[in-house]
């Protein structure tokens, strides 16, 4: 069964796109076929893979409105995984969904004609429980919560917790796996170890066992429009996303419910 995941935290710039990017490309280093589809109206994920979102014909806003078929908009990417790209019309998307009929599902709808082509769809979410967001969790089988190991990260991770439990019992029941990702982890300074440690104290094994750590390669590769995996493979960020993406594997390769589960 194709996994549907969602990376999603409200806050912003905690390396969602990072993440999803990376994952996409590690899953597809491995031998996976991935699907990513970017849901911000920054389309950092877009221009993250090597694709200009100045010069798109069509991007996911054509294909929530229902206005083209998604395979008319997607884009393969040199990490040999398929985008469905954004751009900025995709603010508009908000707006002009609102009046419709399922619009929390307009993804959702999509997905069902391109499920059977991928093993793996990966969701970047915007910096907002916003309606955007909403689509990804209505279409997604699990999320991926990137969290910095900093102060003030706990604040605010009920409130996503929380709705993504209301989209679970209300809206998607499919919507059955959670796990926190560590990330831009600095084993040097005390206070990541220190959040690192209450994390596992308050979600045991919804936290995921790889930890992103702090890696200037990774945030260089966006701008050359190139997952980590081709701009440094022997980089500890690429290192630490294909062991992500071996964990995800492991995990969803087992079809019994894990301790992951809501
Ligand atoms: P937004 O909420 O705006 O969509 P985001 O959650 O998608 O942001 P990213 O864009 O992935 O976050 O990351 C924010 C910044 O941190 C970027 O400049 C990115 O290159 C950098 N970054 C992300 N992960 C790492 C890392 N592990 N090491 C170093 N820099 C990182
Ligand atoms: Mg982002």
């Amino acid at each position: 069964m194709t996994k549907v995941l969602s990376v999603a935290n409200q806050k912003g710039g905690v390396g969602k796109t990072t993440t999803a990017v990376n994952l996409s490309a590690a899953l597809s280093k491995i031998g996976k076929k991935v699907l990513l589809i970017d849901l911000d109206p920054q389309a950092n994920a877009t221009m993250g893979s090597g694709i200009d979102k100045t010069i798109l014909d069509y991007s996911v806003y054509h294909v929530l409105l229902g206005l083209v078929e998604p395979s008319n908009a997607l884009k393969r990417t040199d990490s040999n995984y398929d985008l469905l790209p954004a751009n900025r019309d995709l603010i508009g998307a908000e707006i002009e969904l609102t009046e419709e009929s399922r619009r929390e599902y307009r993804l959702d709808d999509t997905l069902k004609k391109l499920l059977t082509k991928y093993e793996f769809i990966l969701i970047d979410c915007p910096p907002s429980l916003s309606l955007l967001t909403l689509n990804g969790l209505c279409a997604s089988t699990g999320v991926i919560i990137p969290m910095q190991c900093e102060y003030y990260a706990l604040e605010g991770l009920s409130d996503l917790i929380n709705s993504i439990r209301r989209v679970h019992s209300n809206l998607n029941s499919s919507l059955e796996e959670i796990g926190l990702l560590r990330v831009m982890f600095d084993p040097r300074m005390t206070l990541s170890q220190q959040v690192s440690q209450q994390l596992i104290t308050h979600f045991g094994s919804k936290v995921f066992k790889t930890v992103i750590p702090r890696n200037v390669r990774l945030a260089e590769a966006p701008s050359h429009g190139l997952s980590i995996m081709s701009y440094d493979p022997s980089s500890r960020g690429s290192q630490a996303y294909i062991e992500f993406a071996y964990e995800l594997l492991a995990y969803t390769e087992n079809t019994n419910k894990t301790s992951k589960d809501f």
